[in-house]
């Protein structure tokens, strides 16, 4: 019988925890049709802060009682040690076995003022690994196009590394639109000695305005002739889907042929985009490679 040499792919969805009783139930409705394609995870942000704390945890016990295994997301600015210990042991005691750990960005409105006990990611993956040994499965995030408030691009891979060394087990990236930026992260990455997996984080694009926007304050690049024939669609919902379709599976191929150990889908709780590129990918239904 031939053995694969190749790693089994990771494919996963990000949702967010809604804000009210309707959008939990729009949430369960898309995680339900998007759980279909067997993703191997689901993950669940968390607002910085603890903003988000019970709304993660109402989303996270809603998908562990669907028999849907999820990943929550924890991130420390803004907490106390004390705070993080008593979720990790939450997490724990319910059988769940990964994370993506988060520096986290303080919502607007609470102020810079204390930044808590844990001021970097490096901070919360060793406390995790302090408090949890190898319990959990540690994603991390990853900045091929560099974190906006990075001092440089040197000192951004540097503390990429950090969190590695820390005991991540691999990372996310931040979403992108430039397949080149992405290998050469992967090399700059592979100069250093970092050998975990970096699976790239894919946006589907629906909405110009709002991708516009969200891309300016989180430092993804929208490429050029992107944003050009996106303006030229301006409220054509329909055109903007169908040109970000091509697009995003455009990248996908690329990333996937190029040896990206999977892809994570930022589905913003909407099966339909995310689906669409799933099938123009030929990802078949429970296949996780
Ligand atoms: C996959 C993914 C999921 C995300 N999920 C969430 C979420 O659920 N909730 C949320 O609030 N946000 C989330 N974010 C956003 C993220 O929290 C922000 O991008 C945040 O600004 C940085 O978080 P980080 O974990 O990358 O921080 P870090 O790795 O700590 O880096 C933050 C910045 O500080 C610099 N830095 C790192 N260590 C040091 C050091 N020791 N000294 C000086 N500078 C340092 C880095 O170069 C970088 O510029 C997510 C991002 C990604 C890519």
């Amino acid at each position: 019988m031939a053995v694969s040499q190749r790693p089994e792919r990771v494919f996963s969805f990000e949702l967010f925890p809604p804000k009210t009783a309707e959008g939990m139930e729009r949430l369960k409705a898309q995680a339900t049709a998007l759980q279909r394609v067997g993703p191997r995870y689901f993950s669940v942000t968390y607002g910085a802060g603890g903003s988000t704390r019970e709304r993660t945890f109402a989303t996270v016990d809603w998908l562990r009682s669907q028999g849907i295994g999820p990943a929550p997301h924890l991130s420390c600015i803004g907490s106390q040690r004390q705070e993080i210990r008593e979720i990790l042991a939450r997490y724990r005691e319910q059988g769940i076995r990964r994370l993506v750990a988060l520096r986290g960005d303080l919502p607007s409105g609470m102020g810079l003022g204390d930044p808590g006990e844990l001021r970097y990611a490096n901070e919360l993956v060793a406390f995790i690994r302090a408090e949890s040994g190898d319990h959990f499965h540690i994603e991390v995030a990853a900045y091929p196009e560099f974190h906006p408030q990075a001092r440089s691009a040197t000192a951004d891979l540097q503390h990429f590394q950090r969190k590695v060394q820390a005991g991540a087990d691999a990372a996310i990236t931040q979403y992108l639109y430039n397949a080149d930026a992405y290998f050469a992260f992967l090399e700059d990455c592979g100069r250093l000695g970092i050998g975990v997996p970096i699976v790239p984080g894919i946006m589907p694009i629906t909405n110009y305005t709002q991708l516009a926007r969200f891309s300016d304050s989180c430092g993804a690049e929208i490429p050029r002739w992107i944003r050009r024939r996106l303006e030229v669609h301006q409220d054509d919902l329909a055109a903007i889907r169908d040109f970000g379709h091509e697009v995003v599976t455009g990248l996908c191929r690329r990333l996937l042929d190029g040896g990206a150990p999977g892809l994570h889908f930022y589905t913003m709780n909407q099966a339909a985009p995310t689906l669409r590129i799933w099938e123009a990918l030929g990802l078949s239904a429970g296949r996780k490679d």
